[in-house]
């Protein structure tokens, strides 16, 4: 039995006692745990072989376990990576990575004695066990990952282990719970869950994404999204000299679509570089309209972080902004678009500036902030997130916070625009500690390209929000339907 034999002690055998020769007599027997002490290239090789060995034995011993097990109508069925499993094994190579997982299956059993391991993988494995519901099957399993956590010693080195889970019933889903609970295991990896269940909902969920992913792709081709346009309104000057592009969709039969939705589902595809391509080639035609008009703004829109580290699609904004000499345009970018890939993002956001393009960091104080990127960005402009603008008369503490990433944006050269604006109060606080530029409803909604015109065309647009004290009326611009 392959348990037995990965119980069994694993022989290290003494660097001058060590027979490479008789090693592979013993290997090709069937002798299992035996190591070469690894100071050669042919002892490592050695090793390498007969953990492969033990590995693919287990994979064929645990598939036909699976098999049985779930022929046992009131099991469960798990699937467990270990997390980082494959960056180990590209990092101190495969025998340690299969001597990982040799050992992992050894703590399964010790902790689960009951449950019957299955199909042996790269970065983890399948076992069966029996629970008397879900909700047991899942406390069983949050105890496991628990106890995982301790140490795990191999080959002389430490490792600290985390598994990540997903699991389902075999009374469900029959023959093909291990494909179920492969599934719920991506499910709680991208969830950045330690144990999920299978759902049948993530699958009605996934038919409606993917049923939505086939209108947006119809949408984009049919030419049915369109650009709103919310202005800045810059305080020294009181006039708009910038606006920022948003997308919108109105979907035939669910009616308007938020971004936040549709944006974050053509980011998990590739679609969104077509979107945006969409966004940049409508922006700057709209944006040479009004200037024709004879009022020129830059329009800034809004790039998706994975674009900003993709080349070729940089490339391909640089190569069109190039077509159109004279564009005035900006990128809304977040800062996490830096962190998660520095080196790439802002070697593109160098190439961008370099083009003329103006930068934005958007929803600055959202998410990850970190001082030393911000400082390298080649950004022109910093937009303090709304939800610290939305309660800046309300709020002790984020007057400060304001305040002081005002004063810093600005020791670093960057102008500042205040997101999400709604009461003449807000304005009055942001004027008094130099805040650049005003964005918000109480500014103006998101407008379409004739009704920003119109807004721009009003001499006294601007003029009207210095006379703060009096409570404004909102622009009389008409506005879109989920223009907001
Ligand atoms: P964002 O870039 O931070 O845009 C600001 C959002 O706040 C917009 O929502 C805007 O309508 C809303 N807003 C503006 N003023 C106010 C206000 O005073 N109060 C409140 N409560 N909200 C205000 P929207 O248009 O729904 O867009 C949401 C997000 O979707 C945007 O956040 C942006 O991240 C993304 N998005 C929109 N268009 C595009 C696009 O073309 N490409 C990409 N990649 N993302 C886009
Ligand atoms: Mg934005
Ligand atoms: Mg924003």
């Amino acid at each position: 039995m392959i348990m037995d034999a990965l119980t069994s002690q694993t022989s290290v055998c003494e660097a001058e006692a060590f027979d490479i020769e008789a090693g592979w007599s013993r290997l090709a027997a069937g002798e299992r745990g035996l190591r070469a002490p690894g100071g050669t290239a042919a002892e490592r090789a050695f090793n390498q072989i007969a953990a492969q060995l033990e590995a693919s034995a287990l994979s064929a011993a645990g598939a036909a376990s699976v098999r049985d097990f779930t022929g046992d109508a009131s099991g469960y069925v798990a699937a467990m990576s270990i997390k980082g499993l494959s960056h180990l094994r590209r990092e101190l190579g495969s025998s340690v990575a299969d001597r990982i997982i040799a050992e992992t299956t050894e703590r399964l059993k010790a902790l689960l004695p009951e449950s019957r391991l299955g199909r042996v993988g790269r970065a983890g494995l399948e076992f069966g066990f029996s629970a008397a519901d879900e909700a047991d099957a899942a406390a069983a399993l949050a105890r496991l990952e628990v106890a995982f956590e301790q140490r795990l010693h191999v080959d002389g080195q430490v490792f600290d282990l985390e598994v990540v889970i997903g699991f389902a019933s075999r009374a469900r889903h029959g023959e093909y719970a291990a494909d179920c609970a492969a599934d719920a295991l991506i499910e709680a990896q991208a969830k950045g869950r330690g144990v999920l269940a299978y759902r049948e909902a993530d699958l009605q969920q996934a038919a409606e994404t993917s049923a939505m992913l086939r209108d947006l792709r119809a949408a984009l081709a049919d030419d049915a999204l369109s650009l709103v346009y919310q202005p800045k309104l810059h305080v020294a000057s009181q006039s708009v000299l910038s606006v920022e592009a948003l997308l919108r969709w109105r979907h035939s039969s669910k009616g308007w679509i938020s971004p936040e939705v549709f944006i974050g589902l053509a980011e998990e595809t590739g679609l969104i570089a077509d979107i945006t391509r969409w966004v940049v080639r409508k922006a700057i035609s709209d944006q040479a309209w009004l200037a024709g008009s004879g009022k020129p703004v830059t329009v800034y829109l809004n790039l998706s972080g994975r674009l900003l580290a993709d080349v070729s699609f940089c490339a391909w904004i640089l190569d069109t902004v190039r077509q159109f000499d004279g564009c005035a345009l900006g990128l809304e970018i977040t800062e996490t678009a830096v962190i998660d890939d520095p080196e790439r993002a802002l070697a593109n956001l160098q190439l961008l500036v370099g083009a003329g393009l103006k930068i934005a960091i958007d929803d600055y104080g959202s998410g990850l902030s970190s001082l030393s990127y911000l400082k390298q960005m080649p950004a022109h402009e910093l937009k303090i997130d709304k939800m610290f603008i939305s309660t800046l008369t309300s709020s002790h503490r984020d007057p400060l916070l304001v305040r002081s990433t005002i004063d810093v944006a600005h020791a670093l050269g960057m102008e500042v625009t205040a997101e999400g604006v709604e009461t003449a109060g807000v304005l009055a606080l942001l004027r008094v500690m130099g805040c650049d530029h005003i964005q918000g409803y109480f500014v103006s909604k998101p407008l379409e390209l004739s009704a920003l015109a119109d807004l721009l065309g009003d001499k006294d647009f601007g003029t009207a929000f210095a006379r703060q004290a009096s409570p404004f009326k909102l622009p009389r611009a008409s506005t879109q339907g989920m223009a907001g």
